[in-house]
């Protein structure tokens, strides 16, 4: 059995797989905001939950936002800022008693889409992660790629591509730059768009509904959105050129994402056609939970 938990910064999900990747047991607690030693506690009530659920044990994965960094072993890059500089590769296995396996969050979605996803059989995954920020992974030949600092594929802090004449310089982001692919591309992102050009203060859900019932500058700002989201994809598919790039997050729900998008990168792009197809997460909410478990699989 594997166990995978999601450290979510609202919510900490936890579920267990067998062979077949079926689902044995589910589990999930509101996140101990702001506090390590209870994110710690409530992790391993989790894990011992879902091995009192199903009466066995399991091997454990942990999605993570941020990552653990190979020069210090300590978390870093979280936006779940409590977790950043704890020691928590060292912690957790302590408290488990067992050895875990961790990754960000992004590069679970990428290795359960690629595993049994939207991106199954392909040998290149990108995976973005659009909600709250901007994250993002790599998968090659179902393996993750974690890279020398452990940051492969986080294109959210490299500054928007091509940018125009009124996205310069760009908003100041929390990790110290500005103009990054972050600050225009993540749910907070889209919102701040919607209200620089003269809306209402509503959030990136509520701007998709208008957009859907046709207000035009809620539809102004998903093209935006769109011309964005392209240029900031064609360099991925320049540097890595993946077969798939799979979306998650809130906003992999705006469904035109899918048809407009790809439609709009060729100019961005390497290449006389351009074949990577753009698709939502076959696994929704759940690819980042699955994707940690499957942290141990055969290959790894
Ligand atoms: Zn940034």
């Amino acid at each position: 059995m594997r166990i995978g938990v999601d450290l979510g910064g609202t919510k900490i999900e936890a579920v267990a797989l067998d062979d077949r990747s079926n689902v044995l047991a589910r589990r999930r607690i509101a996140t101990p905001r702001g506090d390590y030693g209870a994110t710690l506690a409530a992790i391993v009530d989790l894990v011992r939950g879902i091995e009192h659920d199903t009466g066995a044990g399991g091997t454990v994965g942990v999605g993570i936002p941020g990552t653990i960094s190979p020069a210090t072993g300590l978390v870093k890059n979280s936006n779940s800022t409590w977790m950043n500089g704890r020691a928590l590769a060292e912690d957790l296995p302590k408290m488990l008693g067992r050895p875990v396996r961790f990754a960000n969050d992004a590069n679970c979605l990428a290795l359960s889409e690629a595993t049994d996803g939207a991106a199954a059989g392909v040998d290149v995954v990108f995976a973005a992660i659009l909600g709250t920020g901007t994250g993002g992974g790599v998968v090659v030949n179902r393996r993750v790629v974690v890279g020398g600092n452990a940051i492969a594929g986080e294109w959210g802090h490299n500054p928007l591509p091509a940018p125009r004449g009124d996205e310069l310089p760009g908003r100041a982001c929390y990790c110290g730059r500005t103009g990054c692919i972050e600050t225009f591309l993540s749910g907070p992102g889209l919102a701040h768009d919607y209200r620089a050009a003269g809306g209402a203060e509503i959030d990136a859900r509520e701007i998709v509904r208008r957009a859907g019932s046709g207000e035009e500058r809620a539809l102004a700002s998903l093209a935006r959105y769109e011309d964005r989201l392209a240029r900031a994809l064609g360099t991925i598919i320049n540097v890595i050129d993946p077969d798939v790039i799979v979306v998650g997050g809130g906003l992999s729900n705006i469904e035109r994402l899918y048809a407009s998008v790809p439609k709009m990168w060729a100019p961005y792009i390497f290449s006389d056609a351009v074949r990577t197809r753009l698709v939502r997460a076959a696994h929704g909410d759940s690819s980042g939970v699955r994707g940690a478990a499957w942290l141990w699989n055969e290959s790894s």
